[in-house]
Order: C-alpha cells, then structure tokens, then sequence
C-alpha cells in the first residue's frame, strides 16, 4: 500500500487549527495556561473532563481517558484510519500529499503479498468448482444439505471442497506459474516428514474461506469429511497475510448489514455464520477457531456498537461469553446474549424451527448483566441460608458494575424473589452494605463497564498507582520545562528509573524531543501516542520550574529505591542498611526541592 512522506504528515500538522478542528464537535473554553476545555465527544458528561493543547495539537479526556494527537481525533470521531484522517484534512485545510518512494525492499514485500493474495484468491474460486462440481465431493454436499445450508448461501461465502488427492492445487497453481516457495509461504503446501517434498496441505475437506474486511481471502478454516479424519477442524497458519485472531468469518459480508442494523451477532461456528444469514441476519460474524481476542472485539466495535452473542448455551460457550465480556470490558460496547436453548447451536434452529424462531430469538436478547445474574442463580443452591449467601457474594461484583437505574432495580427485584427475601435487604446486601464483610466490599469500578451491559457503557481512565503517578508527573515536568527535562532525561537510566513499560517508552522518546512530544510517535501505536498527549495536556497547565522538575525527578529515584527495598526485604537478600540510608538521603533533598519550589510559586503570587 503506498504511503505518504513524513513531511506531507507534517505539513498536515502545521495547517490544522486544532482548536477549530475540535470546536465542530465540541464547545470550548479556555481552562489553563495553554488549555483549552469542554464536554468530551467520547463519553456522556455533564461536567467537561476533556482538554486539548491547541498548540501542540493534542487531546486527552480525564473522564474516559481517550485522547491522542489531531489524526487521531479525525479517526475517531470520522470512523477512518491513520491514512484517511490524513487525507481529510489534507483536503480539509489544502495541504497536497506527497507520495514516499517505496523502497526497493518494501516494494518487493509488497509484491510477494500481492503474489500471495492472488494465489489464495485462485486456490479459493478452485475449491468451491470442485465442491459444486466434483463426483468426489458428493458427501460434502449431502452434509451441508443436511444442516440445511443452501447453495446460494454457501455460495456467497464461497465455501469449497479440497479434494482428497496430495497434489491437485499444487498441479494447478504451479501450471500458473507459482513456486513452490509461494506455495508454502501460501500455508497450501505442506512438507514431507524427512524428504521434503510438498504436498497439498488441506485434504478431503470442506473449505471456509477466511477473509479480510475487504473480502480478501487470507487462508481457510477446514472441516474433516474423511471417515475418523483428525483433526476435524484445521485453519491455515500464520503467514505473510493471515494472522490468527485479527479477523472475524463474514465480516466482509456482514458489514453493512451491521451497519444498518447498528447491531452485529456474533456466533461460533461457519455453519452457524451462513445459516444465521439464511435466516435473513446478515448481521452475523464468527469467531474462526480461537477464542475472542483483543483485535477481533476492535473489529466487533468498527461494525456496529452493539454485539448479541449468539453462542452455544452448554458450559463452553458460557465460558465463551464471559471472556467475551472481559476482553470487551473498557471498550464502548454494549454486549447482549441471545438465549440459545441448551445444547443447541444456531444452525441446528435455524433448521430446526426455521428463519422467524431464529430472528425471535435474536429479538429476545438480553443484556449481558441479566445473563449473569440468571447463570448464578442457576449454579445456586437456594434451599438453604448458606447457598443464599453464597449466591449474594457471587452477584455482588456483577451489581458493582451496573449504575443506579431501573435495571438494576428490576434485577435486584428478580434476585430477591428468587431467594426469597425483601427485595430492600438484598439490595443492601448487593451494595455491600450492612452485612456485607469488608474485604468483600466492591471497589467503585468493580466488574467494570461493558459487562454491566448498560447501553452507554464507557471507558475508563486507566487508575494508576503512586509509582505511576510519580513517573507521569515527572514527564508532565518534562515537557513543561524542555530545556531542563531534555537534560533531566539525559541524567537517567530508563530502564531502572521507570516501572512500567509505557512510561519508559515515553521517556525514550521524550528525551529526543521533549518540546515537541507527540510528532514522529508511529501512528500505530496508539498507546504510546495517547500517553504523550495526556502528558502534553497535562503539561499545557503546568508552570515550568527547575526545582519542581527535580522534585519529580528525586520522587522517582525513592520510589525506585523503596522498590529496591521492598524486594531485597522479600528475597532476604543481606544487608540493606546502604539501601535504607540512600531513601534517607533522597527524602531529604526531595524535602528542600519541595521547599524551593513552594517559595517560587509564593513568589510569583
Ligand atoms: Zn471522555
């Protein structure tokens, strides 16, 4: 994919009124030195918790934590990516973009991909001939007419048939002019135990063909035919362009379907994914052989805001669901469970109790905090005092996530009748109130949103620890005072001075250009670029100060110190006497830094 020059980049930069560009979305008022505030366009507020540095052109929101530079404001709030917010802007504010030279390398990289991608795309349009064609797949046939798949269907999901014998894609691609070093990089071929020769790698198999969002065909999921074939199921590995867990099956053909639906159901299986779209829910994407990862509940987000989860209700797919929801916790995604009977998968009703039971079904969704609250109730024993308190337990971090509202109050009224108690005892109990044991109190953000399955669920602003903070704080220095924090920056040993990844990858960068903090950060890297706009917000209201930087600075040698303490004390490791009286030393300077800096800001009040 050609990309544009640094510079382009920069000059987008340079033109963009960030103050103007925010303002369209959000109402602004001067807040600080150098800050700017308001209402934050990510998350529903009625007190603004969002600023931006209109200088540095940076965002960050202390309510829900969002925040970056002016490209990723555009790609939030335009639904686009790094290469089209830059595009939008350069229109936007007449920028012309510049196109970088590829590089000998990255264009031959370039080749080879596309030289793959056409390869699979031949190997996938042979498999479905042979599926629709063949004497030899008559048996795939006669299964998927027996789950009740019809031809068009399967069809628009291209699915196909890899005949039995070891060498008919290698035959066919090799006539077109493939090596066999393509064939292999493909994930098609596999080796010979010992000799080395190739071999078609998928055999006597149906064919699901994996895709990306633009309905390219990146690898395969695989189904056994053969009498006691194992494993049943195979996928491609990874390769130059498939990677397990990045994408959902269908998501190509679901996604303007979820679009217009503002809600996408997920489901487990293939066969599950195209007779839920013989059902008439288009909506539906599945999970290709893992378990729900990271990358594939970001593609769930860009398909619609809403997930009804319509996997199998047996103990596996509950467990399903419940990762589902952790992975998702955090992120503006409301999650639904569909009630699937026991021991039935959606293909099975679908034809079973045909396309209007499923969509019934679907309609029936429930928000996944009552999935939760029913699942305990069932796994409880209610006939005695102690199975009751038990269930209270295992529900009350479940209500810690749900916000006062009419919800909870209707669960908390269910759960009451279920147990048999006042409905106003039980809601105390779930609260953690009177009765509850301290330690079991729940922390405010216990159990966290997206799992509480209200509607506007948010994320959160990270919470951090005094460690964390000092660090923060320190770098909020930095880039407060450059001059000072560059040489600041230079004194330390980033490795010991930093506990966490994060910061210290700030650090690194921020000891190149501490003034200017958030240009060159890769634009994929989104942690690192929301960190430093969170700093650079941070800093835009912060008063420069030599004794408070190395105030900041002493706080991170004694924070280090205290860990090295505290781990030395854990491995009883000799004398820490040289340890106890560094902190000592440290505590008294970071006490007359502290002095210093009271008496400058006393000084110019
Ligand atoms: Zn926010």
């Amino acid at each position: 994919m050609p990309r544009y020059t640094d510079d382009s980049k920069e000059r987008v930069r340079d033109a963009v009124d960030m103050a103007d560009l925010v303002g369209t979305r959000t109402e602004l008022r001067r807040a600080g030195v150098n800050r700017l505030q308001g209402l934050c366009p990510f998350h529903e507020e009625r007190t603004p918790s969002f600023g931006i540095d209109p200088v540095r052109k940076v965002f960050h929101c202390f309510g829900c934590g969002e925040g970056g530079d002016l490209f990723r404001f555009v790609e939030l709030t335009e639904g686009v990516d790094f290469k089209g917010a830059l595009e939008l802007l350069a229109d936007r504010y007449g920028v012309q973009l510049e196109l970088a030279e590829e590089d000998a390398a990255s264009a031959q990289r370039r080749q080879e991909r596309e030289r793959l991608l056409e390869l699979l795309e031949r190997t996938a349009a042979f498999y479905v001939r042979y599926l629709w064609e063949s004497e030899e797949a008559a048996g795939a046939r006669g299964y998927l007419a027996g789950r009740g798949l019809e031809e068009p269907h399967l069809r628009e999901f291209r699915v196909g048939y890899a005949p039995s014998a070891w060498d008919k894609v290698l035959i066919a691609s090799r006539r077109a002019g493939f090596s066999n070093r393509e064939l292999w990089d493909s994930g098609l071929a596999q080796r010979a135990k010992g000799e080395g020769k190739l071999f078609d790698r998928f055999r006597r198999r149906i064919m699901f063909p994996l895709c990306d969002a633009r309905g390219r065909v990146l690898g395969f999921g695989a189904r056994a035919m053969g009498e006691g074939q194992q494993p049943k199921y195979v996928n491609s590995s990874d390769n130059a362009v498939y990677h397990k867990g990045k994408h959902l099956f269908g998501g190509d053909i679901a996604r303007a379907h979820a679009a217009r639906a503002g809600t996408v159901i997920l489901a487990e299986g293939y066969t599950d994914v195209i007779a839920m779209h013989q059902a008439g829910l288009k909506h539906t994407v599945g999970l290709m052989g893992t378990a729900l990862t990271e990358d594939q509940v970001g593609e769930l987000g860009r398909l619609a805001p809403t997930v009804q989860l319509a996997l199998d209700a047996d103990s596996a797919g509950q467990e399903a669901m419940l990762r589902a929801a952790r992975v998702a916790a955090g992120r503006k995604l409301e999650l639904r469970v569909v009630p699937l009977p026991a021991g039935s998968d959606p293909a099975d009703l679908v034809k079973a109790a045909g396309a209007r039971a499923m969509q019934e079904l679907v309609d029936r969704s429930v928000p996944f905090v009552r999935f939760r609250v029913e699942r305990e109730l069932e796994r409880a024993e209610l006939g005695s005092a102690e199975g009751k308190d038990r269930v209270i337990d295992a529900l009350r971090p479940v209500f810690a996530g749900i916000p006062p509202s009419a919800m909870r109050e209707d669960l908390i009224a269910h759960v009451a009748d279920r147990i048999d108690i006042s409905p106003a005892l039980v809601g105390s109990w779930l609260a953690g109130g009177p009765g509850a044991s301290p330690q079991r109190a729940p922390r405010p953000q216990a159990g966290g949103p997206g799992s509480n399955g209200a509607p506007a669920s948010r994320p959160q602003a990270r919470a951090i620890d005094a460690t964390a903070r000092a660090e923060r704080d320190f770098l909020v220095q930095v880039i407060a005072d450059p001059a000072h924090g560059r040489r600041a920056l230079a004194a330390l040993d980033l490795e010991a001075a930093f506990s966490g990844d994060l910061a210290r990858r700030a650090a690194a960068h921020l000891r190149e250009q501490p003034g200017d903090p958030t240009t060159g950060v890769d634009s994929g890297d989104r942690e690192l670029g929301a960190f430093l706009a969170e700093l650079a917000v941070r800093a835009s209201d912060v008063r420069p100060s030599e004794s408070a930087l190395e105030a900041q600075s002493l706080t991170l040698d004694l924070r280090r110190v205290e860990r090295d303490i505290t781990a030395a004390r854990h491995a009883e490791a000799g004398d820490i006497a040289p340890l106890v009286a560094r902190r000592e030393e440290l505590r008294t300077r970071l006490d007359r830094a502290i002095e210093r800096t009271m008496a400058e800001t006393g000084e110019s009040e």
